[in-house]
């Protein structure tokens, strides 16, 4: 396996069936060496940075209907809240003063978010905050509306794949949605020049280690700036309720593979993993991680924003949890980095 570790370091990808083999096959001895290397890697570009992205989950309400979200439309029974422009702005002063500066608007697909709304909200940010950048993510909306937040200020766009796998897209989405759409969506995103994040769900319902393999070749040939992954865990009132949730071993490795494979990759412990694992957020650093997004949300409406069950959103997962959470990136040999971490390829931008 060391072998096709190292044929990974070299040539930025492997075919099908080395990944397939290396997914599958691995010791927990070629996981450390994988973990090595990927810290070497992270060190070499990055040193011992750890870049911060405050979070705001700007409505719980969704017009989709994913069906491993919480959030989805159908489930009648998730409690919804929309936040307004001044409570959105408000978020921002406090992360402003806490050394954030990047901004995540993240949300269900909500109709009442229009472009006018988002590109006046938008200016508004990066009038009051010119050091800082603004990320998006939305969800899917026309071409058009992606070019027009754009214009306004907008920097980056997180848009996750999900499944590279067109069938197995299908078996995760309502019938409307279309794995197709799906990758024009971060083709356009890309071509009006955001930094854009994609990713997927590790050990998502019906996901085989052919469906990893093929992820990280389109990673590969998509070169996005950032990759956001995490374990699947189920959420009660979903039709995926009783799906085993991924695992924490399994996300990490592939931390590893996407590290060796994209160097300077912008690469989030996520809330998925610090949610299943106490230590989840430093196992991701020293699995290769460099990002990790605190949320900045405001207080009441956090448990609301529930895609999946018991989702953290207290502690070191929170901006009040700013001195936990350095502690816990010191005592891994890391540092916070108060700037807006771009992705290295987009640091003019
Ligand atoms: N509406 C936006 C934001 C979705 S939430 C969009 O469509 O992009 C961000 C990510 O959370 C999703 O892309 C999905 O990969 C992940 N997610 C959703 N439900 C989840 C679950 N049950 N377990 C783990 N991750 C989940």
């Amino acid at each position: 396996m060391k072998s096709l570790i190292d044929k990974l370091e070299t040539n930025h990808t492997l075919s099908k069936d080395e990944f397939v083999q290396l997914i599958q096959n691995h010791t927990s001895e070629d996981a450390q060496h994988l973990f090595e290397r990927a810290r070497c890697l992270r060190q070499k570009h990055f040193g011992t940075a750890v870049f911060l992205r405050g979070l705001i989950e700007i409505s719980s309400y969704c017009h989709n209907d994913c069906l491993y979200c919480g959030i989805r439309h159908s489930n009648a029974t998730a409690e919804r809240y929309r936040l307004t422009d001044e409570q959105i702005l408000s978020c921002c002063a406090q992360g402003h003063a806490l050394g954030f500066r990047t901004f995540v608007m993240q949300g269900g697909e909500d109709s009442k978010f229009t472009d006018e709304r988002m590109v006046a909200l938008i200016r508004q940010i990066k009038q009051q905050y010119p050091d800082s950048a603004i990320t998006l993510s939305l969800g899917e909306r026309k071409r058009d509306s992606y070019q027009r937040m754009f214009e306004a200020g907008a920097d980056r766009y997180l848009l996750r794949h999900e499944t590279a796998n067109a069938e197995h897209y299908g078996q995760l989405h309502p019938s409307w949605m279309s794995h197709a759409k799906r990758m024009q969506c971060l083709q356009d995103l890309k071509e009006i020049g955001y930094q854009v994040g994609t990713g997927f769900m590790v050990g998502s319902p019906f996901q085989t280690a052919e469906h990893l393999a093929e992820d990280l070749m389109f990673i590969a040939q998509f070169q996005p700036a950032m990759v956001g992954i995490g374990p699947y865990i189920p959420h009660h009132a979903t039709p995926f309720a009783d799906q085993p949730a991924g695992t924490v071993e399994q996300t990490l490795f592939l931390l590893g593979i996407l590290r060796v494979m994209m160097p300077q990759l912008l690469l989030p412990a996520t809330t998925a993993l610090g949610t299943m694992d106490p230590q989840g957020r430093e196992k991701g650093l020293m699995a290769g991680a460099n990002v990790i997004m605190p949320n900045l949300s405001p207080a009441d409406d956090r448990s609301k924003y529930m895609i999946y069950d018991n989702k953290l959103a207290t502690g070191a997962e929170s901006a009040e949890g700013l001195t936990e959470l350095n502690r816990i990136i010191e005592s891994v040999g890391y540092h916070v980095e108060q700037s807006r971490g771009d992705a290295p390829s987009h640091i003019d931008h």
